[in-house]
């Protein structure tokens, strides 16, 4: 293994049609006493806890960076969560090419695949399984669970990777793959190679000027999406 390919999920791999956004308002109710000023808070590119701080903040909730309360609103949203996906009708969408990259990704054996989200661990795992996508695949992450600063979370990945490595990867032997901004800032003090995709808010020209190494408007190009991994 010499390379670390690491996946943003929402915008990247999948998209929720809003399965995680009416998980997290309903999440707040109990806190707020009613809906918060939610509709204008974007939630892409931040980890679950800060975007549950930054809406504790915006309805002036008392104690917004208790953590109690922060971890209180994550369990009930990754209650809520599952509940979105058990009916059934709410099956997240996977985005064109993402099957045949992680397939071919899989099949070169020189290659571990992790992801990097602001997701809670837990809820990663919920919306990669609603969409058909084996968590499993991703054999290490790191996660909005373990910081709310997504800037902290490609140290902890590496540093995971150790275990199937041998080593702690470093620079653009680790590949951040990501729809925002922040996924590609987010490894820059590692020298990581951040590759965006257009699938999430953000053009290809918005991503490669955050930083991308190159940015491609979905992931359907394999061999050219492999050409810039490898590059
Ligand atoms: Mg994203």
């Amino acid at each position: 293994m010499d390379k670390l390919v690491l996946f943003d999920v929402d915008g990247t791999l999948l998209h929720t049609a809003g399965a995680g956004r009416r998980a997290i308002r309903a999440a707040l109710l109990p806190e707020l006493g009613a809906d918060g000023p939610i509709d204008g808070v974007r939630f892409d590119g931040k980890t679950d806890p800060q975007i549950i701080r930054e809406l504790l903040v915006a309805a002036r909730h008392p104690e917004p960076n208790s953590d109690a309360v922060i971890s209180a609103v994550c369990d009930r949203y990754l209650r809520l969560l599952e509940r979105e996906f058990a009916t059934g009708t709410r099956r997240p969408t996977v985005y064109p090419g993402v099957r045949v990259l992680l397939d071919r990704l899989e099949a070169r054996g020189d290659t571990l695949l992790g992801l990097l989200t602001g997701n809670l661990a837990q809820g990663a795992r919920m919306k990669l399984d609603a969409a058909g996508l084996s968590p499993d695949r991703f054999r290490i992450g790191a996660f909005g669970s373990d910081h709310h600063d997504r800037a902290r979370l490609p140290p902890i990945a590496a540093a995971r990777a150790r275990r199937l490595m041998g080593r702690v990867p470093v620079g653009a032997e680790v590949i951040i793959i990501g729809d925002t901004p922040a996924d590609m800032t987010c490894g820059s003090t590692l020298g990581v190679r951040a590759i965006g995709v257009a699938t999430g808010r953000f053009t290809t020209d918005e991503l490669r000027m955050a930083g991308g190494f190159e940015a491609f408007p979905d992931l359907a190009e394999t061999e050219r999406v492999l050409a810039a991994i490898y590059a």
